[in-house]
């Protein structure tokens, strides 16, 4: 048993991206906690009162010959949470949710940064009192080495998430934002509601804020951290949940806006523009950003999607900054050819 567990917590900490570790930790547990089935429930935005969402389930049944057979379930899909999961969540406290001829249903909290994160939930769950320390001692190590994995995926100023992150997976961002958009079917956003249409494609903006050496220049670099802090708070109060926000190198910030129709797209970033310039930064005033943006496919590779919305940003740059514009478009009108006749904006 202690083989077991040894190494249940090498296989944990083997895992470089979160997504691997919920995997990890759900095959882990399975293999020595006697349950009928083991799931991961989480959050599914940074906000508490989002809606849970039900990560991996993992279904056990005996076999005689292999000893356990297991069936995945790695959809992700959004779940009302019951009375039992809410309060697992809510007291931050292990809940046995239904005794059932011998067997329970158990919810463990899973903690991240001294907040609940979400739940395992062990269904079908024998001999609860032996298990309970063991478990509480995985949870604890895979929370505290996801603690470490989140805090590697984000920028450390604005907590958005980091180049790095986009480079090795947006494509898997990409379909994870895709597959919560169909399980949800609407989205609210304002009085904003409406039906996700299927032929939509998500879209990478590039937001580049204008002139931003002068703010260092003029009023120091602490002003300027504060500046680009006070540019993601927006950001993150203006966009969706589902929109991924990233910073993406000193002043620039990259964001992939969820499936929506060209001309939505178009005015969610005109206004996010707008707000900015409207907005008085204490005591360095207002400042602007110039914003170029491109369709984005999931089969696409992200330095191609990157190189398009870059062209965008460098015109937005080269016509006057504090404006927005799409690749498509700019390509369909002529204004830009395959080669960029001056050199591409540095994005780091
Ligand atoms: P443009 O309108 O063409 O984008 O001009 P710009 O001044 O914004 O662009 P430029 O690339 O010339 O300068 C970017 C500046 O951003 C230079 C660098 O010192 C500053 N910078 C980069 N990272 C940080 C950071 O983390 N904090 C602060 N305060 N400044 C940063
Ligand atoms: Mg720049
Ligand atoms: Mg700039």
């Amino acid at each position: 048993m202690h083989d077991l567990i040894l190494k249940s917590v090498i296989e944990i900490t083997r895992q470089r991206d979160t997504d691997s570790l919920e995997l990890s930790l759900v095959t882990t547990l399975a293999q020595f906690i006697p349950a009928r089935a083991i799931a991961l429930y989480r959050y599914s935005g940074e906000d508490r009162a989002d809606a849970v969402e039900e990560v991996v389930r993992l279904s056990i049944t005996a076999d005689g010959l292999t000893g356990k057979k297991y069936h995945w379930s790695g959809e992700k899909r959004t779940v009302a949470a019951d009375r039992h999961l809410q309060q697992c969540l809510q007291s931050a406290s292990i809940v046995v949710a239904e005794a059932n001829g011998g067997s329970e249903h158990v919810l463990y909290p899973v903690v991240l940064e001294q907040k609940v994160a979400g739940a395992i939930l062990l269904e079908g769950h024998e001999d609860e009192y032996t298990w309970r320390p063991i478990i509480e001692a995985l949870l604890t190590i895979y929370s505290n080495y996801l603690a470490i994995l989140h805090e590697s995926e984000r920028d450390k100023l604005t907590g958005l998430l980091n180049r790095r992150t986009y480079d090795s997976k947006l494509d898997k961002l990409l379909r994870a934002q895709r597959d919560r958009q169909q399980t949800n079917k609407y989205h609210a956003a304002g009085s904003d509601h409406r039906l996700v249409d299927p032929n939509c494609h998500a879209w990478l903006a590039l937001i580049d804020i204008d002139h931003f050496k002068r703010i260092n220049d003029t009023y120091g670099h602490l002003f300027g951290d504060e500046v680009l802090l006070m540019t993601s708070q927006k950001m993150r109060r203006f966009f969706r949940k589902s929109d991924l926000l990233f910073r993406f190198g000193g002043e620039e910030f990259l964001i992939i806006l969820e499936p929506i129709p060209a001309e939505m797209a178009r005015r969610t970033l005109e206004r996010f523009s707008q707000a900015i310039a409207g907005h008085n930064f204490p005591q360095i005033g207002g400042i602007t950003v110039s914003i170029g943006y491109s369709g984005a496919l999931e089969t696409e590779s992200s330095h191609i999607i990157l190189d398009r919305a870059d062209k965008a940003l460098y015109y937005a740059k080269d016509h006057g900054r504090n404006c927005v514009f799409n690749y498509e478009e700019l390509m369909a009108e002529g204004k830009l050819s395959e080669q960029p006749k001056t050199q591409s904006v540095t994005l780091f």
